[in-house]
């Protein structure tokens, strides 16, 4: 395999290749990941080292030298910051920094330490996916006309209410108007307000008002 070299100087910020946008497959080793399911084929392989000379600009996709690059010299960056999971390629690195991950596996085996050295250089999935602001979610409930209970999840409970006084919420607000957001309670992730929803949706109405203190 031939890696990328550079064939002139560059100082840091100088634009070495393009990456473009060709997709490629999951088991292409050469390949680089942009999100899930979605990975590019660079135009040639480039090496890795955990303390790189050049890194990808996930903006303008291109990879770019990360300090002065002189001719001749092998053209890294780290494969941590666009690989989540590498595990079928995975490798023992021998790069002798002394930020050296010594076997890389992909983003999601680093330990926080090593993922925060390199946080800025993450393509946006990994950033988002280990440094995305906590989703909040809330459940919330519903006072409703006929004085019923109504309980849901969102991550705007402002807009949602609006969207059932239109009517536009579901079958059971449609017929019992909702009056006001009674209770809200954030609970971070939306898999953890769906869990909280059904634990609450199977109280009877006095254990709601009890126990989370209700007032109607
Ligand atoms: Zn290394």
């Amino acid at each position: 395999m031939i890696f990328l070299t550079a064939t002139k100087a560059y100082q840091p910020n100088n634009v070495i290749i393009a990456l473009g946008k060709t997709a490629t497959q999951k088991d292409n080793p050469g390949r680089i990941q942009i999100d899930n399911e979605y990975f590019i084929l660079p135009p040639q392989d480039i090496y890795h080292s955990c303390d790189p000379n050049a890194y990808i600009d996930w903006k303008t996709m291109e990879l770019k030298a990360k300090r002065n690059i002189s001719s001749g010299i092998t053209i890294t960056y780290h494969y941590g910051t666009s690989e989540d999971d590498y595990s079928m390629a995975a490798f023992a690195c021998n790069c002798g920094s002394t930020n050296c991950v010594r076997y890389f596996r992909g983003c999601k085996y680093l330990t926080k330490k090593q993922r925060n050295k390199i946080k800025h250089l993450l393509s946006p999935f990994l950033q988002n996916k280990y440094f995305g602001k906590r989703s909040t979610w809330f459940v919330y409930i519903l006072l409703c006309q006929d004085a019923s209970l109504y309980t849901g999840i969102s991550n705007n409970p402002q807009v949602r209410f609006r969207e059932h006084l239109r009517g536009k919420g579901g079958a059971y607000t449609r017929s019992h108007k909702p009056i006001k957001i009674l209770y809200l309670e954030n609970v971070g992730s939306k898999s953890e307000a769906l869990k909280r929803e059904m634990e609450i949706k199977r109280w009877p109405r006095e254990k709601k008002i009890n126990a989370l203190h209700l007032s109607l």
